[in-house]
């Protein structure tokens, strides 16, 4: 039963149980209206009621402030890695469409009016200026860049460190801002806050993004969202899926600074773009449509949105005006238990990455020093217990433990006596 079981899969992560008590009963009779969540009309009165609700839960708990927008994709966390492309790199031109009309013409001019002056112009600019940034600390960061350079062309993705050179070739670490080589002008720097299969999470947002001349900053925090305070000011863009921390697979939320969206900043002319030889995106991912129609394009699953509601709402009633630091306070210790077991039996557990880099959501680490049949020995007796989900990325292996949120003080505990106990039997 699933009360006997502690599940620490990465994502989909486990629930809350009272969630999907209450989702099982709305699946079937929403609001005692005799049809369930799932087959009202997304632009109801209630759908627009969860959206709103769900929407001020989440600008609550992290603080979001008034010149950000949030909003609900179904592109998932990967869809994002092309969204950011296209969306950013689509502002970048226009900007860059406006100043040269100006210089050249001695007029903004209209999207339309982009002439032969201009246009070498922009040509020129993209060849040479437009840079995007990466901070490559892992499989995800290093699967955005690779997206970006498939849509725009390797020249102009910079990825501005690569932490596998200072690590044997592999991820686990984040080497210190002073070896980063940021490009002078990046239409934006990402990186990826907490890093899923490799288990390295950034310890705070990086300084040298901080400040005037910093570039429009980029975080996917699809497996460490609402785990921590944030201060979203710094963000140009934060985004996630949320089947780790924030609900079930199916929608993504992009918190999104306003200026990025019209009127402030237009996107650039799809013919312009074309001509230029950059990216034309799906409308599905173009960010200004989806914030015109408040989420509600295309059809919005309004389920997903309603479990994440109710997630975040669990969240704000159980920690009050602590808001997200409560549940800081919980995963911390959460993690600094189970790191602390670690760490104590040396000889038979050796954390992946890096003790400045320790993921406090995913904690990756060796039994046996990698052996195959322990480590195989170890997640069977794990499972004996009660303990599932402890398998590592297939792409690298050896043992994972994701506490997402939803992952209990107990069932963190659990883990704890279970790796006391396996460490003194070896
Ligand atoms: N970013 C991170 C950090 C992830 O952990 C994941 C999924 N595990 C993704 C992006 C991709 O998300 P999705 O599967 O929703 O595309």
């Amino acid at each position: 039963a699933r009360s006997d079981v502690h599940y620490f899969g990465a994502g989909p992560a486990p629930l809350p149980t009272n969630v999907l008590e209450e989702a099982a009963k709305v699946l079937l009779n929403y609001k005692d209206k005799g049809i369930g969540i799932c087959e009202i009309s997304h632009r109801s009165a209630d759908a627009n009621e969860i959206l709103a609700n769900t929407k001020t839960s989440l600008a609550k708990l992290l603080d979001i402030p008034d010149d950000y927008e949030i909003l609900f994709l179904q592109s998932g966390g990967s869809g994002e890695f092309s969204a950011v492309v296209y969306n950013l790199v689509s502002i970048w031109v226009e900007k860059r469409r406006v100043k040269a009309a100006e210089q050249e013409l001695g007029s903004s001019g209209s999207v339309k009016s982009w002439g032969d002056a201009v246009f070498k112009r922009l040509q020129k600019e993209v060849a040479e200026e437009l840079k995007l940034d990466y901070l490559v600390t892992g499989s995800w960061s290093l699967k955005a860049s690779q997206e970006a350079a498939r849509l725009v062309g390797a020249e102009h993705v910079n990825v501005a460190v690569d932490s596998r050179k200072a690590n044997d070739g592999k991820f686990g670490v984040i080497p210190p801002e002073s070896e980063w080589t940021p490009s002078k002008k990046a239409a934006f720097a990402y990186f990826c806050d907490n890093e899923t299969v490799d288990g390295v999470e950034f310890p705070a947002f990086p300084k040298s993004l901080e400040g005037e001349d910093a570039p429009l900053v980029v975080a996917d925090m699809s497996s460490n969202f609402i785990s921590r305070k944030v201060d979203v000011s710094k963000y140009a863009v934060i985004f996630g899926g949320a089947q780790k921390n924030i609900g079930n697979t199916g929608i993504t939320i992009v918190i999104l600074r306003k200026s990025l969206l019209p009127p402030a900043s237009a996107a650039a002319d799809p013919e312009l773009l074309r001509a230029l030889g950059l990216p034309v995106g799906p409308i599905v991912l173009d960010w200004p449509t989806i914030a015109k129609n408040n989420s509600l394009y295309n059809t919005l699953p309004i389920f997903d949105v309603w479990i994440a509601g109710q997630v975040m709402s669990g969240l704000e009633s159980t920690y009050g005006v602590k808001k997200i630091s409560g549940q800081e306070e919980v995963s911390n210790d959460k993690a600094a238990m189970i790191y602390g077991v670690l760490d104590k039996y040396p000889e038979v557990y050796r954390v992946v990455p890096h003790k400045s880099a320790r993921s406090r959501m995913n904690i990756c680490f060796r039994v046996g020093g990698g052996d195959a049949e322990k480590e195989k020995a170890f997640l069977t007796g794990a499972e004996k217990v009660g303990l599932l989900g402890l398998k590592g990325h297939r792409s690298v292996g050896g043992i994972r433990a994701s506490k997402d949120n939803a992952v209990s003080l107990d069932g963190a505990k659990k883990l704890v006596a279970y790796l006391e106990g396996y460490a003194k039997a070896v």
